[in-house]
């Protein structure tokens, strides 16, 4: 065994050019042991070094005994027979791995300590973004300092009181995740106004990863959403595009694939009711959030009705809302905001206004636009949002509830919202 060991480190070491003129013999030696031979010429004689001198052979020497003890040490695990080159290296071979492992297992606290300090400063990063957002959309408070703190309901009242602006958006609540990777990207709706033979407790599911995206998915209430127990699956007569599909009054309304054709799917008959291309919309990647995935044409329902949010060359990407006639789907009115399409993470419609989301990943974000369709204006604001698992790709108003849902990293998730008292216009 130790003859063939040395005979392998002899030809790795001699390797290239030698090989071609390499001999090797074998033959039975003195004890009757099979013995192998192995020459090869030099290239120059003149240079060959002296027998035993030089550091490389004595380092190969020193790398040979070292192979020399662990064959021993294994051929004698194989025996069971007593091996004194195994008893006297293994000390230092158990003394060395102890160094080493311990060294690694310091170096691994060290690094996760590393790690939690990043993920800290990166954290503290957002916060101060966040914070850095909200001051510089503030104006300058008024010098009136005597004026006694505000009640916490002061002038306001909740969504199902008033029209009014958006005031605040809750923490989210996650319903439910989901279980592959079809469900990374999704929307997930309930229709504010049902139709038989499906109740107002109704949530509808779709997956929008893959190009193959028809499955509808319908849940009895929440409850069977967050077990996972769908009493309902339509197969779409055409396939989705992205996430902006909507539902209002027993159809489902969204953008057919690599189009601009908006589909009236009736969920009762379970077939298409209508269809009509969105004139001159960008559609596939021409005009999508700032996330991307072919989110064109975002469809949304209010307490005005069915819009939808997209970007045409001649906005030159800006974002056009359109109101749409629910049966026919032709648009009935529409506005230019100055807000470019791909420089928000998402939108939605509350009371015919259009808010904008800064940020699909940063934890910490805000609504950061509204656009009003009643006075044709728009402007900044600064509404602190929560991207809790820093991937929203779908987020929409959901009238039935009066909530704010969200598709975020597989994340079926609900926010509560605070509107403003309605202005006269
Ligand atoms: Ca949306």
């Amino acid at each position: 065994m130790l003859v063939l060991l040395s005979l392998c480190v002899c030809v790795l070491l001699l390797g290239g050019d030698a090989q071609d003129r390499a001999a090797l013999w074998r033959g039975n030696d003195r004890s009757g042991r099979c013995q192998y031979t192995f020459t090869v010429p030099s290239p120059a004689e003149a240079s060959c070094p002296q027998t035993g001198g030089g550091p490389e052979v004595e380092g190969l020497k020193a790398r040979l005994s070292l192979l020399e003890v662990l064959v021993a040490r294994l051929s004698g695990g194989d025996t069971g027979g007593p091996q004194g080159a195994e008893a006297a290296a293994r000390p230092g071979l158990q003394e060395a791995l102890n160094r080493a492992t311990g060294e690694r297992n310091l170096l691994r606290g060290e690094k996760e300590r590393l790690e939690q300090e990043l993920e800290g400063l990166q954290r503290r990063v957002q916060e101060m973004r966040r914070e850095t957002e909200i001051l510089r959309a503030r104006p300058c408070p008024p010098q009136t300092p005597m004026l006694p703190p505000a009640l916490p309901d002061s002038g306001l009242t909740r969504p199902a009181g008033g029209c009014g602006e958006l005031v605040s958006i809750g923490e989210p609540v996650t319903h439910r995740k989901a279980d592959n990777i079809a469900g990374k990207y999704g929307v997930w709706m309930q229709d504010p106004e049902a139709v038989s033979p499906y109740g107002p407790e109704m949530v509808w599911r779709i997956d929008t990863i893959g190009s193959d995206v028809r499955q509808l998915f319908g849940y009895d209430d929440m409850e069977q959403l967050a077990k996972g127990f769908p009493s309902k699956v339509l197969m779409l007569p055409e396939l989705v595009e992205s996430t902006g599909a909507t539902l209002y009054r027993g159809s489902l309304y969204y953008q057919r694939r690599r189009s601009r054709s908006l589909i009236r799917y009736d969920l009762a008959s379970e077939s298409t009711a209508a269809r009509r291309d969105l004139p001159h919309a960008g559609f596939h990647g021409q005009f999508p959030y700032s996330w991307g995935g072919y989110t064109d044409i975002d469809l949304s329902v209010d307490e005005r009705g069915l819009w939808a949010v997209y970007s045409t060359n001649k906005a030159k990407g800006a974002i056009v809302i359109s109101q749409l006639d629910p049966f026919s789907l032709d648009v009935k009115k529409s506005w230019e905001t100055n807000i470019r399409k791909n420089s928000v993470a998402n939108t939605f419609m509350i009371c015919g206004r259009l808010y904008a989301v800064a940020s699909y990943t940063a934890p910490d974000t805000v609504v950061n636009y509204v656009y009003d369709t009643a006075t044709s204006q728009g402007k900044s604001i600064a509404v602190p949002f929560r991207n809790k698992y820093r991937y929203n790709s779908m987020i929409d108003y959901n009238l039935a509830q009066r909530k704010l849902l969200a598709w975020d990293n597989f994340h079926m998730v609900s926010y509560d919202l605070r509107l403003g008292r309605q202005q006269p216009n």
